[in-house]
């Protein structure tokens, strides 16, 4: 025995946090979706979650998401697809996952809507934002989110849902606010360039570090995986 917390332990504690956040921003904590990250961890962790009361888990490769969701212990249970979408890759996407949260390019949007409309669905989508991470070359430029937003929300098979974005790693939340409260002010106007944008109202942001700084910035949805799994397998 390692002594660790239980996946359902550290469950009820997030779940708090995740609460007395909204309560701040003024939300009820139903406003907020829970999205557990399951990338590493074996099936027998996503059934503990399940069990206690997840319903959406969020994975980063095809592949190893393949196996858990074709899991007859963990059906019915929700899939995003959180991870870096490769063109060859979209079809299984489009058919596994009810959520894509990391689109960042019109060559992958495309893809999605091909195959979203030849299989006759509507593909959720949102669009990750580059938030000046030098690092990395995950997400759109935010000069050039309101071009992108435009043509996809012009796509058939293709709902534009909203924004997500991984802020520069950080040794402390609070440096992540100013990034988050810039993702929902980049929302704002993304709206205007979807034409409308009714249906954009998802906010992607926050993880196990800084999850109660985005939901107070207006995240709609945290994708937390270390908080409630433990560290990961691998
Ligand atoms: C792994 C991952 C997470 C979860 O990270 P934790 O720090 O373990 O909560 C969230 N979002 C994305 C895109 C990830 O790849």
């Amino acid at each position: 025995m390692t002594g660790e917390p239980s996946v359902r332990e550290r469950l009820i504690e997030v779940r708090e946090r995740i609460a007395r956040a909204a309560a701040r921003s003024g939300r009820p904590p139903g406003d907020v979706l829970l999205v557990a990250v399951s990338k590493t961890q074996p099936v027998e962790r996503l059934i503990e979650a399940m069990e206690s009361g997840i319903t959406v888990f969020g994975e980063n490769y095809l592949q190893e998401a393949e196996g858990k969701i074709a899991a007859p212990t963990l059906r019915g249970a929700k899939w995003h697809f959180i991870g870096k979408l490769q063109g060859n890759k979209v079809k299984r996407a489009v058919s596994l996952f009810s959520c894509i949260h990391a689109v960042d390019s019109v060559r992958i949007a495309a893809e999605v809507s091909r195959r979203a409309v030849e299989a006759d669905t509507i593909m959720p989508v949102l669009v990750e934002v580059n938030l000046g991470c030098e690092w990395s070359k995950a997400g759109v430029d935010p000069a050039a989110l309101p071009g992108l937003v435009e043509q996809i929300a012009g796509m058939p098979g293709i709902s534009l849902r909203g924004l997500m974005a991984i802020p520069p790693v950080a040794a402390e939340a609070e440096a992540s606010r100013p990034h988050f409260a810039r993702l929902r002010e980049l929302m704002r106007d993304a709206k205007r360039h979807a034409g409308g944008g009714g249906r954009m109202t998802e906010l992607s942001m926050g993880m196990s570090d800084d999850f109660e700084t985005a939901i107070e910035e207006g995240a709609t949805m945290v994708r937390i995986g270390t908080a409630i799994f433990g560290r990961r397998q691998s």
